[in-house]
């Protein structure tokens, strides 16, 4: 099977979200399950910035765009042993950010993507490479199945190709003004609004849809719940057509990197077997967040963009009654001004109770990963979801609103299920989040059945290799066609 997959991030080279986790772990795991697996990033100011070696390919190409040829260069790496490579083109991707700063979107991110879909498609044919299928992900990418299907029809190498488009987050959509669409090179005829006209604008998420062989997205729930309006951000009666072309595979955790039982970045290691570090790791944490070291006093941890899809508008409407719970709470996270302010705001007059880092901290979030009793994502919606599966790992038994992929991997607490690895709430309030808090210390007093629940969560298996062998039952379906 090789397969040719293309994102707009990919870890380590560049990274600005779960997407970036993702491209960088999943072809890999598609490598280990027999794939030949290609990827394709731009090449971003980051990706230099980031030291990992890379060598030009020598393939240079001229390729179409807003009625221009625009060269591009190809340059090759890897990703634990995948190939990957970079699509050079400086005026488009040589600046500080992948999308835009903090005045907006990069004005010209239509072309800067429609260049680097086209771009992949010619890298491939000078490449030779002679994919089975094209595995592409979010609306930056969507338009490789539109091409392929339209521009490059005629091209023998790309006519029988099927291509799988990924869904990482459905609110983002690529949409842009009607006027620029004769800058994409596509026939007017496809602004139509059963193909990529949305409203009167151009998206390009939708076009990738309806020319793709299968959509998935990262969970199974997320899979169905966008097929309603209240999840489908507009395109739910789109993606219901394609309903039986529709896949849910969750996202994988890299267990090398979230592993209590060999990360580097935590105070103390420990396992399901031997708990006794992370007791360690909790007094540590106590100790850095600047709350008093209790041992016995219920630590509740979160990490995250502090945005509405987070759940900070329950969270913050819940927090005065968290408070009075007789827990500690530690809070990472950056986000919407107006929840920093509100949090530090508490954490200031409830210094005991309540601590807040304002900022991104990769260390700060594998410590609170482990030295907290329970971890707090009562996101509105939630496609995948990886905090939750890292909780899990570290016995840090996570607190969730079942949607998504939180409903799909953690399983509600029930005296008479063995197999309960945490506690969900349904309805999105603060009142049931903080009803599910205090179910949820109910029986951290009973601390038998409460290690029970821990290591019940700590023993599942949710690593790449599962998801991976998924897409690879996927990859042949669709070739089958
Ligand atoms: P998202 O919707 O943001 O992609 P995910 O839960 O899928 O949410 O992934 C977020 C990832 O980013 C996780 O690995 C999480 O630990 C990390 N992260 C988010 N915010 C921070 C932060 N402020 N500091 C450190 N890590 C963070």
């Amino acid at each position: 099977m090789r397969v040719v997959y293309a994102s707009s991030e990919a870890a380590p080279f560049a990274k600005t979200g779960g997407l970036a986790d993702v491209a960088g772990a999943l072809p890999p795991a598609l490598a280990r399950a027999g794939a030949d697996t290609a990827v394709f990033i731009p090449l971003y100011a980051k990706c230099r910035e980031s030291g990992l070696s890379m060598e030009k390919t020598g393939v240079r190409l001229n390729v179409s765009v807003g009625g221009m040829m625009v060269d591009a260069g190809i340059w090759r790496s890897d990703i634990g042993g995948v190939p990957v490579y970079l699509v050079e083109q400086d005026g488009f991707f040589d600046r500080p950010e992948l999308y835009g700063t903090i005045y907006g979107d990069y004005p010209d991110n239509m072309e800067r993507f429609a260049f680097f879909s086209r771009a992949v498609i010619e890298a491939v044919n000078a490449l030779a490479m002679k994919p089975d299928v094209f595995h592409v992900n979010d609306w930056q990418t969507a338009l490789i199945p539109v091409y392929a299907k339209t521009v490059y029809e005629n091209r023998k190498l790309f006519r029988h190709v099927p291509c799988l488009l990924t869904i990482h987050n459905m609110t983002y959509q690529g949409m842009f003004p009607a006027q620029r669409f004769p800058l994409l090179g596509l026939d007017w005829r496809l602004f139509n609004w059963r193909e990529m006209e949305f409203y009167g604008r151009i998206n390009l998420l939708k076009g990738g849809i309806v020319f793709s062989e299968a959509v998935s997205t990262v969970s199974r729930k997320y899979a169905e719940e966008i097929t309603a309006p209240e999840y489908g951000a507009g395109l739910d009666g789109v993606l219901r057509e394609r309903s039986g072309d529709l896949y849910g595979i969750i996202n994988g955790v890299d267990y090398a990197v979230w592993n209590p039982s060999s990360d580097v970045l935590i105070p103390a290691r420990y396992d399901a077997d031997s708990l006794h570090g992370k007791a360690k790791c909790k007094k540590a944490l106590q100790k850095e967040m600047g709350l008093p070291v209790k041992k016995g006093v219920p630590l509740i941890g979160m990490v995250g963009r502090l945005v509405d899809q987070k759940g900070l508008d329950i969270f913050s409407a819940a927090l005065d009654g968290i408070l009075k719970l007789g827990v500690q709470t530690v809070v990472l996270g950056t986000g919407m001004e107006h929840y920093h302010r509100v949090l530090t705001r508490t954490a200031a007059a409830s210094p005991e109770k309540l601590a807040v880092k304002i900022g991104f901290d990769n260390g700060l979030a594998h410590r609170i990963e482990a030295g907290c009793d329970m971890f707090l994502m009562p996101s509105r919606f939630e496609p995948c979801g990886l905090n939750q599966l890292y909780s899990l790992r570290y016995g840090t038994v996570p607190i969730v609103h079942a949607v998504g992929g939180l409903a799909d991997t953690v399983k509600d607490w029930d005296a008479s299920d063995g197999a309960a690895t945490g506690f969900c709430f349904h309805d999105y309030s603060p009142s049931a989040l903080l009803e599910a808090l205090r179910r949820a210390l109910a029986l951290y007093a009973r601390p038998r059945e409460w290690r029970r629940l821990m290591v019940s969560g700590m023993k599942q298996d949710w690593s790449w290799n599962r998801s991976a062998s998924e897409y690879m039952s996927l990859y042949s379906r669709i070739l089958e066609g």
